[in-house]
């Protein structure tokens, strides 16, 4: 399909490229004064778009709108909502390609790695949709009998709620935190990151195609710390879903706990965090196999994955083998933009640019660095946010690369002593998303299965991430609310459950 998306890409360029996309408020677009503008992180000569820039007023009106079409919205059947849900799915099959250029240009995904995601946010909208149907037989008809009474269970909606999403799943992520309120009778207010809105605008339009009506999904791309913060804390604003980094979600949990005059209720806050994820590699493990894991979890999307592997746990007796492939077939990697598949792009904007710059300073100072290390800010020829994938090796466990989310190409290599040190330091950070160990003895895998604090744990496999309906995501601990996203429980955090008893 390669080929297909070089097409895809010269056709993006030629009808996207430029594109503005405004706010949609109770169904109708809306321009502002003020834009914010995306560039392609692998060249930042080129500007890819923009979308309008929401204010305060504009969320307010979004508010106001969408709890005028809850109204209406909460009394369809399950089925009618499902129903938009499985045709935007089919609009975005045939829209595929298309979408993954568009990423490539917007946050500097590379095909591969498009072409998953969207592929998963297409998953996220038909699991749900099917979610949905198991309660579409609840209600007064599905009751039980208990000491002579009848007993019923009513799954209501909850109203309006804010969904507030990062840009490094900018398709996938963000569809699935408003498909899931939505099909449950929820209207969404749905604030994309600032370096993704166009993807953002692009699935939006597409609901809107399926038939979703007005002010059922209001779309108000701006700055988190304004229009953001200000559905945070609104009195209107019913639960909020938070995908982001571990300052930011905290911050919003606070502000969400506060209770301002007016408010009804307590704000259900569902918050997916960062991650420090490790793998264990043992000395029973498949090495090569172990080692593309490594490269594989650490680099994709230049680390920049709430699952991306960045700490890797050696025993000593395999350390100097496993680490030597490790760093000999990171070298190897091509770095260069997305439109050619390299393996590595460009680091999504300036900030994740000087971040990944400094934790790879702070690094030399703290361990060996093995490979990289520099951030040279360009690429053949082309300026952009380049740095190289980097490893640091024999890294103290209370080191600050070993415990602060980097979110780049930057790996921390550890030693262990043995497979109980190797599993004391996994569980070593206040991050508990994903984990992997790499090993044949059956009696560690056991061990690891019971004592591995995270929310997805994966065994001699080489990819991260998740299969929606497969592996429900989420992480434990400072990584979130564990929520589990693309499971069978995940409809039930945006729905209160009533249960009605009479007595005859
Ligand atoms: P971020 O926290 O900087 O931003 C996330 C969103 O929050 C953006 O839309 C932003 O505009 C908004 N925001 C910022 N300040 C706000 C405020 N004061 N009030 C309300 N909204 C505000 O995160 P990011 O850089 O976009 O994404 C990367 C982070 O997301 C990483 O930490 C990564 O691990 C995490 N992540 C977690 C998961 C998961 O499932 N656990 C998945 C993807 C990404």
């Amino acid at each position: 399909n390669v080929d297909a998306y070089q097409a895809a890409l010269a056709k993006v360029r030629a009808e996207l490229l430029g594109k503005h996309y405004p706010l949609i408020i109770n169904g109708e677009r809306v321009d502002t004064a003020e834009k914010l503008y995306s560039t392609n992180p692998c060249d930042t000569s080129e500007v890819i778009g923009s979308t309008a820039k929401a204010t305060i007023e504009d969320a307010q009106r979004a508010l106001d709108g969408a709890w005028a079409a809850w109204a209406d919205w909460k009394t369809w059947s399950m089925d009618a909502r499902a129903r938009i849900l499985l045709k935007a799915a089919a609009i975005l099959k045939r829209r595929r390609l298309e979408a993954c250029a568009l990423m490539t240009l917007e946050v500097g995904k590379n095909y591969a790695e498009a072409d998953v995601e969207v592929a998963e946010g297409i998953d996220f909208l038909e699991y749900y949709a099917r979610e949905a149907m198991k309660y579409a037989g609840f209600g007064a008809a599905e009751t039980t009998w208990f000491d002579g009474e009848e007993n019923g269970l009513m799954y209501l909606s909850l109203g309006v709620g804010v969904s507030i999403s990062p840009w490094n799943f900018p398709y996938a992520i963000f569809a699935g935190m408003f498909a899931a309120p939505i099909v449950a009778g929820n209207c969404v207010i749905a604030k994309p990151a600032e370096d993704s809105g166009m993807i953002a605008g692009f699935v939006v339009d597409i609901m809107l195609e399926a038939g979703m009506p007005a002010g059922v999904l209001q779309f108000l791309p701006g700055v988190g710390e304004e229009v953001g913060e200000y559905l945070v804390q609104s009195a209107q604003t019913r639960f909020v879903t938070f995908t982001g980094s571990r300052s930011v979600g905290l911050h919003i949990n606070e502000v969400a706990a506060k209770v301002p005059k007016g408010q009804k209720w307590l704000k259900r806050v569902i918050l997916e965090l960062g991650g420090k994820d490790a793998l264990i590699v043992d000395e029973t493990a498949d090495l090569p196999n172990a080692v593309t894991a490594a490269v594989q979890g650490a680099f994709g999307f230049n680390g920049q994955k709430c699952s991306a592997m960045s700490r890797l746990i050696v025993v000593d007796e395999v350390y100097e083998e496993v680490v030597g492939q490790f760093v000999e077939r990171t070298k190897a990697l091509s770095v260069g933009t997305g439109e050619a598949n390299c393996n590595v792009t460009a680091v999504v904007n300036q900030e994740s640019f000087d971040k990944v710059g400094k934790y790879q300073e702070i690094g030399k100072g703290e361990a060996k660095l093995l490979t990289g290390g520099e951030a040279p800010g360009e690429c053949g020829g082309k300026k952009g946010h380049y740095v190289q994938p980097t490893i640091f090796g024999d890294v103290p466990s209370d080191a600050r690369l070993a415990q602060e989310e980097i979110f780049g190409p930057v790996v921390a290599v550890f030693r262990a002593r043995d497979f109980k040190h190797a599993l004391e330091l996994a569980n070593s950070t206040e991050y508990g998303l994903t984990g992997g160990v790499c090993s044949r003895n059956r009696a560690r895998l056991e061990q690891a299965r019971n004592e591995f604090e995270v929310g997805n744990l994966y065994f001699n496999r080489k990819i991260t991430g998740a299969i929606v309906g497969v592996q429900p995501f989420g992480g434990y601990n400072m990584s979130g609310t564990d929520s589990k996203a693309g499971g069978p429980e995940y409809l039930g955090n945006f729905m209160q459950l009533k249960t009605v008893t009479e007595r005859f």
